[in-house]
Parts: structure tokens; C-alpha cells; sequence
């Protein structure tokens, strides 16, 4: 039997799906493996399945010579070397379209939780601080019919965008490389990043990590923002850069930040932590009950698809390498 090898236990609908075509392998601790690890457990896999912060290179890729399909268990692409994939015949599948709602219910989680001191309000209850209503405390900012700009206007970025028009009657700006289909839905003006950042009193970022988003917002575009303006980051941490957003929170230059995602994860810049406007996630975007038994039983299909000769419904680099186009 062809094996495959799951890097991090995941929902086990997926899994009872793989067990019906291979002998399948879970890292069955609640961390990530090394590098090292994931090359000694991957020598005869027929697949592997991924997780977006296990970094798959050639090395990782030469080390595994039978290996036919890399899933990610996770949209975003940026932890696996594409290109070498497909110059190794290895087809590379992702799970868009299920984690949408989750990871744009959790950017507005995090809006509300920045905008309304919701975390530290939490710890001073806990505490005992509570005294009694006090017309002073913890007062925070409103966003309704307020402007929101939206960094990245794919899946999630509209989805956020959907809620923040219809729910919060907001204005919608975006900012992406082409115009989105989804502007007349979502109601939403097209405009230069430099404008988005001026006029915005919310900023999210979900465009995805590429050769052009890196350190997209840096030093230079923080100071364009409204200083009681809010930046969300549900993409990746590499499109910010992180001293820099550090020294907007230090120097007031923004209101607040809610970061879901670093730079480098799983290592923080704990600095972050000592800003009470600041509200940080451990990535958890997707991290629904729901969402995940759909991302567990996408990357099985996506596999078994491959293993039955068809091509699997989600593939980044599919194009030639198909096995059969369907
Ligand atoms: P998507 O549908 O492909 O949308 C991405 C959008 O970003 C597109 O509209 C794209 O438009 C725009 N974009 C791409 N590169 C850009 C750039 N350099 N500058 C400005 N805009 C750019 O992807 P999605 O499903 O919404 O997911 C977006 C990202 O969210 C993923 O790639 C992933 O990194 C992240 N994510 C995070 C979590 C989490 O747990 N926090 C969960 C899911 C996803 P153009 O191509 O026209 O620029």
C-alpha cells in the first residue's frame, strides 16, 4: 500500500478518507516538525499533507523520490517552492474557497476586539477591577458608515468588504494589482494603496504573500495613515514589515493593530506584546470546527484524486502536469 504522510493531526474525516487507499501517517504531537523530521518521514510517501507553515523546498522535495502530490492544508501557497514542484512532476493542491467566511468572521473579530479594547477589557473584569459603570472606561471607536480599506479584495477580502458595506454601512476601498469582479457586489471603489492608507479608517490586509506584497506596508506607508486608524493583518506577516509597524505603534503614527499572522512564524517579535492596542492571534484564521473538517477531507480528495489518475479539484500547479485533465 502507498502511504501518505500528515505533517500535524488534522479533522479525522480526512483521514478516514486516505485509509481507504493508503497507510497513512499522522505526526501525532502538537508541534511542527523540524525539517529534518518532515525529510524522515516523507522518503516513500506517495503524498504529503501540509500545513502552510512547513516550509517544503528541494531539499524536502529531493528527499522524497516517489512522492506525486504535496497538499497543503491551507490557500495560502507561499511555504512550498512551486516551480521545483512542477519541474518534479509533483502536483501541489491548496483548499481555497472553505476558509473564506472563517478568516473574514475573524478579521472582523479582531476589528471589533482592537476598536473596542475588547481583550484588555476581558483581563481588567477578570481581575476584579470592575468597580462599577464608568462613563470613562475603556471608551473606544465606532466604524459605522466609516471608510475601510481593504488590502487584497480576493475571497476573504470581499467577504470582509460584504460585511463591512451591508453590516456597517461602510465605504468600501480596495487595493489590488487588477480590478476585482467583485467591486459591484461588495460596492467597492478601486484606488492606489498610498489613497487606500490616507483615507482609511480601518486598513486590512488579505492579499496573499508574493514577490510583490513583501513589506508591501513598511515605515513609509504606515505614515500615510490617520494616526486613530486601525490595521488588520489576516494574509501573511511578510507583507508587513514588522519594525515598522512596531515603531507606528510606539510613535502613535497609528490607533491599533490586530495581527492574526508574523513574520517568520512560528517566531514573534514580542516586542508586539507590550502595546495594549495591539491584539494578536496565533493564526487561527481558519480555525472553525466547520472550515477545518472541510480542509481535512479537501486535501484527502485532492490525493486520492491523484492516486485514482484524475486530476484533483484544487490545483496550484496543475496546467501540464494533470494526469488526466477533467
Ligand atoms: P484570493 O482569492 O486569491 O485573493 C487574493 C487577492 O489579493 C486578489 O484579489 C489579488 O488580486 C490580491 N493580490 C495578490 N497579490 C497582491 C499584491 N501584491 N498586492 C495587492 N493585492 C494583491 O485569496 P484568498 O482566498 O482571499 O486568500 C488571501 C490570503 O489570505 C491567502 O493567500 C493566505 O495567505 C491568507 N489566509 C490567511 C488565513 C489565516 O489563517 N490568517 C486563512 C486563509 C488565508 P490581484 O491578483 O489583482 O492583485
Amino acid at each position: 500500500m502507498d502511504k501518505v504522510f500528515v505533517t500535524r493531526r488534522i479533522p479525522q474525516a480526512g483521514v478516514d478518507i486516505l485509509e481507504k487507499y493508503f497507510k497513512v501517517e499522522v505526526n501525532g504531537e502538537e508541534r511542527n516538525l523540524s525539517k529534518d523530521e518532515i525529510i524522515e518521514n516523507i522518503k516513500d510517501t506517495f503524498g504529503i499533507v501540509t500545513m502552510v507553515s512547513d516550509k517544503i523546498d528541494k531539499e524536502v522535495m529531493d528527499s522524497a523520490e516517489n512522492l506525486k502530490i504535496i497538499a497543503n492544508y491551507g490557500v495560502g501557497i507561499n511555504n512550498v517552492d512551486i516551480d521545483y514542484a512542477t519541474r518534479k512532476k509533483i502536483l501541489f493542491t491548496n483548499t481555497p474557497g472553505v476558509l473564506t467566511q472563517a478568516t473574514a468572521e475573524l478579521a472582523w473579530g479582531l476589528i471589533m476586539a482592537v476598536a473596542r479594547n475588547i481583550v484588555q477589557a476581558d483581563k481588567f473584569t477578570r481581575s476584579g477591577e470592575f468597580t462599577g459603570f464608568s462613563p470613562t472606561l475603556m471608551l473606544g471607536k465606532e466604524f459605522y458608515s466609516s471608510t475601510i480599506g481593504i488590502i487584497g479584495m480576493g475571497r476573504i477580502g470581499s467577504s470582509i468588504a460584504r460585511m463591512a458595506r451591508y453590516g456597517f454601512n461602510m465605504n468600501v476601498l480596495y487595493y489590488n494589482r487588477s480590478k476585482s469582479e467583485k467591486e459591484l457586489v461588495v460596492d467597492a471603489k478601486r484606488v492606489q494603496l498610498d489613497e487606500l492608507l490616507s483615507v482609511s479608517d480601518i486598513v486590512v490586509v488579505s492579499a496573499p504573500l508574493n514577490s510583490e506584497s513583501k513589506h508591501l506596508i513598511n515605515k513609509e506607508k504606515f505614515e500615510l495613515m490617520k494616526n486613530d486608524a486601525l490595521f488588520i493583518n489576516v494574509a501573511r506577516g511578510e507583507v508587513v514589515d514588522t519594525d515598522d509597524l512596531i515603531y507606528a505603534l510606539e510613535n502613535n503614527i497609528i490607533g491599533g493593530a490586530g495581527l492574526d499572522v508574523y513574520e517568520n512564524e512560528p517566531d514573534f517579535d514580542t516586542r508586539l506584546a507590550g502595546f495594549k492596542n495591539c491584539t494578536l492571534l496565533p493564526h487561527i484564521g481558519s480555525a472553525t470546527v466547520e472550515t477545518r473538517e472541510k480542509m481535512s477531507k479537501i486535501v484527502a480528495n485532492n490525493i486520492v484524486s491523484v492516486y485514482k489518475g484524475r486530476c484533483p479539484d484544487y490545483t496550484v500547479n496543475g496546467g501540464d502536469l494533470c494526469p488526466a485533465k477533467n
